[in-house]
């Protein structure tokens, strides 16, 4: 199935078995940045990844046999998928308890494999983090529309049409006239648009969507706005030049580029705002060791990390301190234990901490800064 909402998340966390454990295995297939050839090698090196770690794990037999089972099934499943047109692969397996899931993501995860009592969700909740719910707005001269978009698909919800005459431009038989007339059709402009706008609050009232799009001639957006609530005020992100009766695949593709062009510009901003700090020796840090220093302080407000940068490390069983290359825990002298990907440990402390995380989609300007940086926060 295709990852497109809450719900799905919600109904996986719920899946425990009393005596199997879960296999979660996280996969990138963006064929924007990787060959299939790419692709088949990193799931392959997962997989052996996996049943590198099963060896060293005491388990009983028919735990190990039902791990084993999964890590064949995923690499004979992601072997046959990596042609799919999805930027990315999640599996969740408990063979042993005949519980197998497997779900194309809209954008790439970090790549990533694990067994745990139950599915490792996070990953997939960072994604849906990721998208906007949009509402669109399609207003005319008698027409509105609205739709919805999130993750990349919309649904249409609702359309309204409202009895406003045509502009008569040679109506009267003389000025007073034509611009009794010309007020009568403003007027009934006018409802259309309140009426509209009313309406687009009350969707937004079921539909919660944290963006709206406006799609209308340009001389009717401020008079539109004027209707509009302040809840969706601040929430209008930009214009559209689609019409209502458009075709939703051209509304789609527009308000799907708009999308992007504002998630590049936020992105580039997070990048600029960082930089700017790190330039003027202000509260940020760069690179992996100082990262990972201040996540382990409780000093990161935003953490910023490339996509898919990895980086292997330590960490501490007593204190979950993370660390490079310390073997022995330097707070409380606890020998470290090995992380295969201590970035991946970093941006989970990041969220217990309730810091925000950027995943930069590389190359850019955090690539001089060793893929890796934070903006701290201030001290009280
Ligand atoms: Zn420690």
């Amino acid at each position: 199935m295709k990852l497109t909402n809450r719900q799905q998340i919600e109904d996986l966390s719920r899946f425990k078995s009393e005596k199997f454990l879960t296999t979660s295995f996280f996969l990138s297939t963006d064929k924007s940045r990787l060959s299939r050839k790419e692709i088949l090698v990193s799931a392959k090196n997962l997989v052996n990844l996996g049943r590198a770690n099963l060896e060293s794990l005491d388990l009983p037999k028919e735990k190990k046999a039902s791990l084993a089972g999964d890590l064949d099934r995923i690499w004979e499943f992601s072997e046959r998928n990596t042609t799919s047109n999805s930027q990315g692969l999640a599996i969740f397996s408990a063979s042993g308890a005949g519980f197998w899931q497997d779900i194309h993501l809209p954008h790439a995860p970090r790549n990533r494999i694990l067994f745990d009592g139950n599915p490792y969700i996070r990953p997939l909740a960072q994604i849906l983090g990721r998208y906007h719910r949009i509402g669109i707005f399609l207003v005319g001269r008698r027409e509105a529309r609205w739709y919805s978009l999130t993750m990349g698909e919309m649904t249409p919800l609702d359309v309204i049409t409202s009895d406003v005459p045509s502009k008569v431009k040679d109506g009267g038989f003389e000025g007073t006239s034509e611009k009794r007339i010309g007020r009568h059709v403003e007027a009934h402009l006018h409802d259309h648009f309140k009426k509209a706008a009313q309406k687009t609050f009350d969707l937004f009232k079921k539909d919660q969507f944290d963006w709206l799009f406006l799609g209308c001639e340009d001389g009717f957006a401020s008079d539109i706005e004027q209707f509009l609530h302040r809840y969706l005020l601040d929430r209008l992100k930009g214009r559209l030049k689609a019409k209502p009766s458009d075709p939703a695949d051209r509304v789609l593709k527009e308000a799907l580029e708009l999308e992007h062009t504002l998630d590049a510009a936020s992105e580039e901003g997070a990048i600029k705002g960082f930089v700017a700090e790190i330039e003027k020796g202000g509260r940020a840090v760069s690179g992996i060791r100082d990262s990972l220093r201040a996540l382990n302080e409780r000093e990161v407000q935003t953490l910023l990390v490339s996509h898919n940068f990895s980086s292997a490390g330590k960490s501490c069983p007593k204190c979950k301190f993370l660390y490079i290359a310390e073997t022995v825990c330097p707070v409380c002298e606890k020998p470290t234990e090995t992380l295969a990907d201590v970035v991946d440990e970093g941006i989970e402390a990041a969220f217990r901490e309730n810091a925000a995380v950027r995943q930069i989609s590389p190359p850019s300007r955090l690539d001089h800064y060793g893929n890796i940086g934070a903006l701290l926060r201030y001290k009280k």
